[in-house]
């Protein structure tokens, strides 16, 4: 059975599902419910458009550093914005 990575446009919660070709995808993230949508070849496939960059394994890699990045640069805008 083929492994899906599916990814979660809210939070960016990353996670594989081992599921037949078969199966209906998932919509649904299990960590806040959001809308997630599913990453065609996960293996050196760049999820920020920003050309040829290849992931060694996506799954744990880019899970936590996509959203952590975000949110660093979010609370970043707003610690400057606020002193
Ligand atoms: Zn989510």
């Amino acid at each position: 059975m083929p492994t899906y990575v599916y990814r979660c446009r809210d939070c960016g919660h990353e996670f594989e599902k081992v599921q037949r070709m078969s199966d209906n995808p998932l919509t649904q993230c299990p960590k806040c419910k959001g809308k997630i949508g599913r990453v065609p070849c996960a293996v050196g496939i760049t999820f920020k458009g920003s050309g040829f960059h290849v992931n060694d394994y996506p799954s744990s890699k880019s899970a936590t550093a996509a959203p952590a990045k975000k949110e660093e640069t979010k609370a970043g805008t707003a610690a400057t914005s606020a002193s």
